[in-house]
């Protein structure tokens, strides 16, 4: 075969293409280079299956044309094309009761020729693909008779047995569970890295697309919508359009990458959730508290703060209620009954690590108040190091409110921990 060396592994070129009926792809141009790893995304029925028929040859394009290590795939023979492309398939459907190793002999009939009697270079090979697959052990096993895991392991020997220069996969690994996923993916990435291999992976998981894949492709209706990096690509604006509903994209705290997860687990516990926090903060104290609340479920209220206090801004963007006083002005007798108020509609009382002066120390009424009226309070601990009054009178509080019943905290996450366990057990 005469392909050269430079061309890209697979180009699109203005393609269309689709089935008798149906339209589906619609001007779809990208190139992969030889040795990139690359995956294809989109929404069910975007096209992605119907792009990789076309990829393969299955299709062909009603405008435009498909290159394969720089030939057009339409001139190239059925057993040339096995030769460069291995397909795994969504679902392997084996017509005869084929054993294991029968179907990962079929892999080598595209570079045997269909014909020839299998030498000792295809049972290498065979043997090879069904190590590195990890199904020797079941070689003699009907495919037919296998999980839909030991399956798609199988197809996957069947593909690498062809020794190709590109592999195809589609939602491949989607039936697999997380251990043999994770096998598979690590397979691909070793036969990327060390044999320069070609892959295309189409996956509707995303996350597990940006983990792996060094370039996305993302399928919408047919027209390809973005082509980048995972970073590039995984936009919450761009996704959340596509995919038709609110997501979120985080950076994944060991790999690096972007990790998409949708919005509704907040939702839900908020909306579930009655339980009510009063924060007493200030300072900036408040802001991690009143975020890791909400993310728990809680509705949360604030105050009295003042009212260019950073916490005040906080609690406005997070649509926190807060009672609010004027800006360097002590705590005047309106805005502490106001708070007073926000109290009793609370369920409990948290006093943020808190510096107290003469004008903020009046907040510590509102944790006494409640402890009156029987909410649990869970209050920072000391206090007196955070006391800035001229008469001790937060450390002095402090002291009151613990033998009435306040808890101290140390550290957002024990608080977290009293939280639930204390919640939990009022709710039982
Ligand atoms: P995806 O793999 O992204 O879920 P597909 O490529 O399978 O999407 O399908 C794209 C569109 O083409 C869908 O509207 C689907 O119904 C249609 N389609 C898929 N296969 C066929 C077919 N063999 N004949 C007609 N229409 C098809
Ligand atoms: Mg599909």
């Amino acid at each position: 075969m005469n392909l050269s060396m430079n061309a890209p592994a697979l180009a699109f070129r203005s393609v269309t293409a689709g089935y008798k009926s149906r339209p589906v792809l619609d001007g779809v141009d990208f190139t992969i280079a030889e040795g990139e790893f690359v995956s294809i995304i989109g929404p069910n029925g975007s096209g992605k299956s119907t792009l990789l028929r076309t990829a393969t040859g299955l299709i062909r394009p009603t405008r435009g044309s498909v290159g394969l290590f720089g030939r057009e795939i339409s001139s190239l023979k059925p057993r040339e094309r096995a030769s460069l492309i291995g397909v795994v398939p969504q679902k392997l459907e084996s017509p005869m009761a084929f054993t294991v190793a029968e179907i990962v002999m079929i892999g080598r009939s595209g570079p045997r020729g269909r014909w020839g009697i299998p030498d000792s270079r295809d049972h290498d090979s065979a043997e090879r693909a069904m190590i590195y697959t990890n199904v020797l052990d079941l070689k003699d096993r009907l495919f037919n008779e296998l999980s839909a895991g030991e399956q798609q392991r199988a197809a996957l020997a069947m593909a690498l047995a062809q020794e190709p220069r590109i592999i195809m996969l589609d939602e491949s690994i989607a039936h697999l569970d997380i251990n043999h996923s994770q096998e598979v993916l690590r397979i691909l990435m070793k036969l990327n890295r060390e044999e320069k291999i070609t892959v295309l992976l189409v996956s509707h998981d995303l996350n597990l697309a940006a983990q792996i894949a060094d370039r996305l492709l993302m399928v919408d209706a047919g027209k390809l919508v973005s082509n980048g990096s995972p970073g590039e690509v995984m936009q919450e604006e761009l996704l959340s359009r596509v995919y038709g509903c609110e997501l979120r994209v985080r950076k994944d705290p060991y790999g690096g990458h972007p990790v998409v997860t949708g919005t509704l687990d907040a939702i839900l516990r908020r909306a579930t959730s009655r339980q009510c926090l009063h924060v007493i903060g200030g300072g900036g104290s408040g802001i991690e508290l009143f975020r890791r609340l909400l993310i728990e479920g809680f509705q949360v209220t604030s105050g009295v703060l003042n009212r260019l206090d950073s916490d005040a801004e906080a609690a406005r963007a997070l649509d926190i209620p807060c009672v609010l006083e004027q800006p360097f002005s002590a705590i005047g007798a309106d805005s502490f009954e106001a708070a007073r108020l926000m109290v009793a509609g609370a369920d409990g009382l948290v006093v943020g690590p808190v510096p107290f002066g003469p004008g903020n120390v009046v907040n510590l009424e509102l944790a006494a108040e409640a402890l009156k009226a029987g909410k649990p309070v869970w209050m920072a601990a000391d206090i007196a190091r955070r006391d800035y009054t001229l008469d001790h009178a937060a450390a002095r509080m402090a002291e009151q409110l613990k033998s009435g019943g306040a808890v101290e905290w140390r550290g957002i996450q024990e608080l977290m921990a009293l939280l639930q366990h204390d919640v939990i057990n009022r709710q039982a």
